[in-house]
């Protein structure tokens, strides 16, 4: 089974690159979490060197990486230069880098071009978390976060850049991409009888995700489904609570 580790760049302590109030960190949780759970949904082992707002040094990352074997490691990043001054999206790997490393490396950056970003190309680079870490390691910078036109695309084109960069890890693991299941099924012809929404807990605590009630049974949207694998959901009458293993 495929095995992958996911390093998202900076957190707690460490905002990363920041422009006018954006912070590079939580872009990089937020997109690197949303890829893990697609890949995750095709049975693929993603283990996150964090999961949430963390302060983690890079010796501790690379340390984390080494300790098990991984088909590769990938480090999610945002880039910054000047304000409005740079944009694109680049991809890096360790200096003479595996021809299955570079192969991925230009899976994800053609990914990224795809969906709009300038394309800045794979590249090479002596960064530690390239250099330190025994599985092979990529890098990617998606896009300029002190760049308008960038963090545009960042923001308005998500769902393709996650579905992109899932599908280019996939096809490099040999595993073919399906769609995320249908949320409300609907059958063909008619509406559904029932159709009340209804709020949603995880682990006790209220999410944004929405939930609907359909001829009495319950319904989540979006892709908040692909991270459920392993929970449960129980009905509370106003909400449901879905236990999810932590
Ligand atoms: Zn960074």
């Amino acid at each position: 089974m495929a095995r992958l580790c996911f390093d998202y760049g900076h957190g707690g302590r460490d905002p990363g690159a920041v422009y006018k109030g954006r912070r590079e960190k939580d872009d990089n949780l937020a997109l690197g979490k949303a890829v893990t759970a697609e890949l995750r949904r095709h049975g693929v082992i993603v283990d996150e060197t964090r999961t949430g707002d963390t302060t983690i040094g890079l010796r501790e990352r690379s340390n984390f990486e080494n300790r098990k074997k991984y088909d590769y490691i990938i480090s999610f990043h945002r880039n910054a230069f000047k304000p409005e001054a740079a944009r694109g999206a680049e991809t890096y790997t360790y200096l003479n880098a595996y021809s299955g490393t570079t192969a991925l490396a230009q899976k994800i950056q053609d990914a990224l071009v795809a969906v709009g970003f300038a394309n800045r190309k794979v590249k090479q680079a002596d960064f530690h978390m390239l250099r330190e870490t025994k599985a092979p390691a990529i890098l990617i910078e998606v896009g300029f976060i002190d760049n308008t036109a960038d963090n545009r695309i960042f923001d308005s084109k998500k769902d393709a850049i996650i579905i992109g960069i899932a599908k280019a890890i996939l096809s490099q693991l040999g595993i073919s991409y399906k769609d995320a299941p249908k949320p409300i099924p609907t059958p063909k012809g008619q509406l559904p009888r029932v159709a009340k929404q209804i709020a949603v807990r995880v682990n006790g605590k209220p999410v944004s995700a929405k939930g609907y009630l359909i001829n009495n049974t319950t319904y989540l949207q979006g892709l908040f489904v692909a991270g459920l694998f392993g929970g449960s959901v129980t009905g509370h009458g106003s909400y449901i609570d879905i236990k999810v293993k932590t």
